[in-house]
């Protein structure tokens, strides 16, 4: 796998949808774009290639008044999976998740991941201002942005795209780590791929963000800033036949559960109903590997509830995410306690009276 780097952008491309793409790009593209200030911010878009609202915010803001204007910083822009986005998929059958394969990821490394490390030695040697990766989800959720650390520069990328904002350290080889090495980076989540609105954002965000000059290293203030921290991933059983139809054989989840994202849910809330005497199809893991199934829900002759309030995030209905990712994330708040906290960034302090083990 080579990695195809240009310094300017193919005639119409942004003319073309995500779909489209393939047609005029062999794989994954690094398009460096000059600005007025040398220092790139680097943009990743389609990691995941049904995720859209990245490339559609891009390609607006560039054929906007880019079209005439300089940019006001240098721009490089990674368009990654474009045989996964020309069939509408996360990725194919023979691809691994791309946002898995970047440095410090663990397993077997593949020429993805080779290739994603030459992007990333790439990138570093251009000093970059900041780093920004672009993806959608599924369900309803807020649109917010995620940072691998608790530090100013990137607390603050982040809060000017949203005033939730989650921390988190699990799953490894994402690229926002691999790029928090050595400049300020975030991951944005804008919501449904399918609607406009996270395109509008993302949009606006990276209008602001090209024209910053500086980011600051202070901690921002309590009221700019929700900070949650996931703590442990929920998943069904790979053996179990489930669904949210009373079809599903084994295990039957609440409809509409996905309303219930970023909100505290009560300890005794119903996620599922067992079926013909099924016994523990979810399973809950802290990102240590620690088993905590039995610290978050309690069984009952026909139902699975919860014991402790829990906040849930990435809640899907979408079966097959559920099979081939997870149920959702489980979340506690992080209380931020002003400037002090900088000097002490990998303790942050929890405000949930029941934080797990
Ligand atoms: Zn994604």
């Amino acid at each position: 796998m080579k990695l195809d780097i240009i310094d300017h952008l193919p005639e119409s491309l942004l003319e073309l949808p995500a779909t489209e793409l393939h047609r005029h790009l062999d794989g994954p593209t690094l398009i460096h774009l000059p600005g007025r200030k040398p220092a790139p911010l680097f943009v990743s878009v389609l990691q995941h290639g049904n995720e859209v609202s990245g490339w559609e915010a891009v390609r607006r803001l560039l054929k906007g008044r880019y079209s005439r204007d300089p940019l006001p910083r240098s721009l490089i822009l990674l368009i990654a999976n474009v045989r996964a986005a020309a069939r509408g998929q996360r990725r194919l059958a023979d691809q691994p998740d791309f946002n898995r394969c970047w440095p410090g990821g663990n397993g077997a490394k593949t020429i993805w991941h080779r290739l994603f490390s030459e992007i990333t030695e790439h990138v570093r040697q251009l000093k970059p201002f900041a780093s920004i990766d672009i993806h959608n989800n599924t369900g309803q959720n807020p649109h917010y942005a995620a940072v691998n650390r608790i530090e100013g520069q990137r607390l603050h990328l982040a809060s000017l795209f949203s005033r939730t904002v989650i921390y988190f350290t699990e799953p490894s080889g994402v690229q926002s780590m691999a790029f928090g090495e050595f400049c300020p980076a975030v991951t944005l989540e804008c919501g449904l791929s399918s609607r406009v609105d996270g395109t509008d954002h993302a949009m606006a965000y990276l209008e602001s963000v090209l024209n910053l000059d500086q980011l600051p290293d202070s901690i921002p203030a309590p009221e700019d800033l929700e900070l949650y921290q996931m703590f442990a991933t929920v998943t069904v059983d790979e053996d179990i036949d489930f669904g949210f139809s009373p079809d599903a054989s084994q295990l039957q989840l609440t409809p509409g559960l996905d309303r219930m994202n970023f909100s505290e849910m009560p300890p005794g809330t119903r996620l599922a109903t067992t079926v013909n005497g099924t016994v523990s199809p979810l399973k809950a893991l802290r990102h240590d590997g620690r088993d905590v199934t039995g610290q978050c829900f309690r069984q009952t002759s026909s139902e699975v509830v919860t014991t402790r309030p829990l906040m849930p995030a990435m809640l899907t209905t979408d079966i097959n995410i559920i099979r081939q990712d997870c149920l959702c994330y489980l979340m506690e708040r992080i209380t931020l306690s002003g400037p002090s906290v900088g000097t002490g960034p990998d303790q942050p302090q929890s405000e949930l009276p029941e934080t797990l083990p």
